[in-house]
């Protein structure tokens, strides 16, 4: 007897309404009909449109994520530690000498170095391991008809049907980041169309199944962001005391002999670079942290993701991958930041104690917080919600010398 035979009427209708698509939403059904015709007059042909919208419901989660306010802040150590971590710089290192002839060839076209390449796949997908989970129509489609930004968005939606349309990626596989971003470096639909690059030559621009073609339209994004070949992003520097940093930033650029004439060397207390040209100063963490120089490529980077912390964790990820060390100056915490393995680490003693935090993973989300905040009290630390090196050591020790 065959497992279809066994089921009742009623379990196969059952299985019928389980197999129907999300309820159907007529105002959504509506709101992306009406969409036809900007679709048309944006060149996206009629049975293209049809095609990925024939039976497209909303996808919830992505209006909840674009509402998503953080509750939690996050520092900007631990923000790089978890971006730059051994694990990272090892993957990285290994993948540059693995792609050095395609990193080289690339480097020849655009001139972005290698290492600054690698970096941003490292931060972007680690590596084209997590490319995304969202159906790139389904997203933007949902977010062209619901939620803040509907005209951002439909922009957006318009051109990953003109992406598919020209037959870059398969449907199915155009999946990417609830926002849109897709692929080995997470370009946005319309960046995609501004820069992408079929740098095999096979005729498509695949940025999901083609790290060669994404890798190439990363650099092509950067030397049209303004990269300057050669040159780094910035370097850490000491401070003289009482040098006040009010009014200073990324976008206040002063030449070497301003830097130079207030006090400033590289962080061992040697001299500026002479070929030093415009930089600008940032102290992430205030002025008792540490503080960097910033040229003009950092610019290139926050032009990728404009978040000053993101370009920071590129450039320093960059030079790992390089060789270079950490920086100096400590962070202004006596509670240190933990890489992914020590976040799974975390995660584990978590687990090895009753708490439900889910899957193991090296991200430190909701569950896992509200894990730590409870063993933050019941050790009588001060309850952040925050992973540290602090907690991590009261919980690797053995349980019978901190269970009550
Ligand atoms: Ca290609």
């Amino acid at each position: 007897m065959t497992a279809m035979q066994t089921k009742t009427p009623a379990t196969l209708l059952l299985l019928a309404l389980l197999s129907l698509p999300a309820t159907a939403d007529p105002a959504f059904e509506r709101c992306i009909e009406q969409l036809r015709v900007p679709a048309r007059s944006a060149g996206v042909l009629d049975a293209t449109f049809t095609q990925h919208t024939r039976d497209l419901r909303p996808d919830l989660s992505v209006i909840e994520r674009l509402n998503h306010q953080p509750e939690f802040r996050t520092p900007i150590w631990d923000y790089l530690a978890g971006l730059v971590d051994d694990e990272r710089i090892r993957q990285g290192q290994a993948l540059l000498a693995q792609h050095a002839e395609l990193l080289e060839r690339i480097q020849q076209r655009h001139g972005v170095d290698p290492a600054i390449v690698v970096a941003i796949w490292g931060v972007e997908s680690n590596f084209g391991q997590t490319l995304g989970r969202f159906s790139l129509p389904q997203a933007l489609g949902t977010l062209s008809c619901m939620g803040r930004r509907q005209t951002f968005f439909r922009a957006e939606f318009f051109a990953a049907l003109r992406i598919l349309q020209a037959g870059h990626v398969e449907p199915e596989q155009l999946v990417g980041s609830w926002a849109g971003a897709f692929g080995h470096t997470q370009f946005m639909p319309s960046t995609f169309e501004r820069l992408a690059q079929d740098f095999d030559g096979d005729g498509r621009a695949d940025l999901i199944g083609n790290p060669a073609d994404a890798l190439a339209s990363t650099a092509h994004f950067l030397r049209r962001a303004g990269w300057q070949t050669g040159q780094t992003w910035g370097f850490e520097v000491r401070l003289p005391d009482g040098l006040s940093t009010a009014g200073e930033g990324r976008r206040s650029k002063r030449p070497r002999h301003e830097w130079v004439a207030r006090g400033l060397t590289l962080v061992d207390g040697s001299a500026l670079p002479a070929d030093l040209g415009q930089a600008g100063l940032i102290t992430p963490a205030g002025r008792s942290g540490p503080a960097f120089l910033l040229l003009r490529n950092f610019d290139a980077l926050f032009g990728y993701n404009p978040a000053e912390s993101y370009a920071l964790a590129i450039g320093h990820l960059a030079d790992r991958l390089r060789g270079a060390d950490p920086f100096v100056t400590p962070w202004p915490t006596d509670d240190g930041p933990l890489s992914r393995a020590e976040r799974r680490e975390l995660q584990a003693l978590l687990i090895l104690r009753g708490h439900e935090i889910g899957a193991i993973d090296g991200m430190l989300g909701a569950r896992s917080r509200a894990a730590i905040l409870q063993e933050q009290t019941r050790l009588g630390f001060a309850a952040s919600g925050r992973g540290g090196q602090q907690l991590l050591q009261a919980l690797r020790r053995p349980a019978q010398s901190t269970a009550q």
